[in-house]
């Protein structure tokens, strides 16, 4: 028989799968499992009962099986899940505090053609119990607990498209920010997406109010949809007013992610385009080197061309900014070090 896994469920929930536990026994539980503890280590538990845990229940379904250090305290973690896959996440340490980017499912159907998390497509959807498992197992890798954490912030930029996954992507915020758990608030969460509108908007609507990222990447609709085969549904006039829509419905800023990629998107005319369409209302421009993937026939621009870009934006009067990118020394982002682990596993 299939374990379940407990992580994610609520006291109440764990109240009626112990009835003839103590009352106070659930939310015990509950909160062991936000620390990230292990059966064995619940020992406040009768040992009968933590037996029988073992026997029937998975604390965390997530596994950490590698983690690779890299510059300024950065880590990249390579997780294992229940039933083989894998998936990764990178932990960023700020002066701020520290962000832990995660994953919201395995591969992505996207197809964004300068991305490797989409290589094989999209495998699965990751369960809520599997974000949170993220948070937990990372905050507790870093000696944090639910209540001193060591992961503060948030984004929902690992592999995975978060609005393709978008139920169990509600459920995930609603328990990483439920109260006596791990506890982040939703200002201090990001959310990206490739830019499905109508989810936009169902988001927009939805209550919650995290900050949301868009991939734009391109300013022309031609230019987009070859890189990115979304903006042939949902065309960047769709995406700009699904964008404004957001801001209206939270009062939060739109950050629209831009990765530079040499002699394609880096124009005058592109600067041009960009400061054209994020006026208007409050937003923000984030500018990304791209990261190359060798499967990939893309080319990063220079460090001073991605300089020169901003300064163009800048004079347009665009608010914008590079982000640093503290994960390409070990494989950063994009689904690089899942695809490198598999392929080295098949090699051997
Ligand atoms: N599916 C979501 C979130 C995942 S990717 C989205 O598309 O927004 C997080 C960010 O990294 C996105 O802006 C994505 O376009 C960008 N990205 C993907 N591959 C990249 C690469 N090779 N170099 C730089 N940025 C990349």
């Amino acid at each position: 028989m299939e374990k379940t896994v407990l992580l994610s469920k609520s006291i109440q929930e764990l109240t009626e799968l112990f009835p003839s536990q103590p009352k106070f026994v659930p939310k015990q539980i509950y909160g062991f499992l936000m620390d990230g503890k292990n059966f064995d280590e619940m020992t406040s538990l009768k040992k009968e009962f933590r037996e029988e845990l073992k026997a029937n229940y998975i604390a965390n379904p997530i596994e950490i099986l590698e983690v690779f250090e890299g510059k300024l305290g950065t880590k990249k973690y390579l997780f294992k899940l229940t039933d083989g896959n894998l998936i990764e996440g990178v932990y960023m340490p700020h002066d701020y505090g520290n962000t832990l980017c995660l994953s919201t499912q395995v591969g992505c159907r996207m197809m964004c053609n300068f991305c490797a998390s989409c290589l094989d497509g999209l495998l699965r959807n990751l369960t809520s119990a599997e974000m949170l498992g993220q948070v937990v197992a990372v905050n507790r890798d870093n000696c944090g607990t639910a209540k001193a954490r060591a992961v503060t912030n948030l984004v929902l930029m690992g592999s995975g498209e978060p609005f393709d996954n978008y139920e169990n992507v509600l459920d995930f915020l609603n328990k990483v920010s439920e109260d006596g758990g791990i506890n982040i608030s939703e200002r201090n969460i990001s959310l990206s997406t490739s830019g499905l509108c109508d989810k936009i908007k169902d988001f927009a609507d939805s209550g919650h109010k995290v900050t949301l990222s868009i991939s734009l990447h391109a300013p022309f609709d031609e230019l987009r949809s070859n890189l990115m085969p979304v903006n042939k549904r949902f065309p960047i006039s769709k995406l700009v007013k699904a964008a404004k829509y957001y801001f209206d419905k939270t009062g939060r800023r739109v950050i629209f992610e831009y990765t530079l990629i040499k002699g394609e998107n880096d124009s005058d005319a592109c600067a041009k385009e960009l400061a054209r369409l994020t006026k208007g209302f409050p937003s923000h421009v984030n500018l990304i080197r791209l990261n190359e993937v060798k499967e990939r026939d893309h080319t990063a621009p220079s460090e001073d061309a991605t300089q020169e870009f901003l300064k163009k934006l800048e004079k347009l009067g665009v608010s914008a900014t590079i982000r640093k990118s503290l994960g390409n020394d070990i494989e950063g982002a994009c689904g690089q070090l899942r695809r490198r682990y598999i392929e080295d596993q098949t090699h051997e």
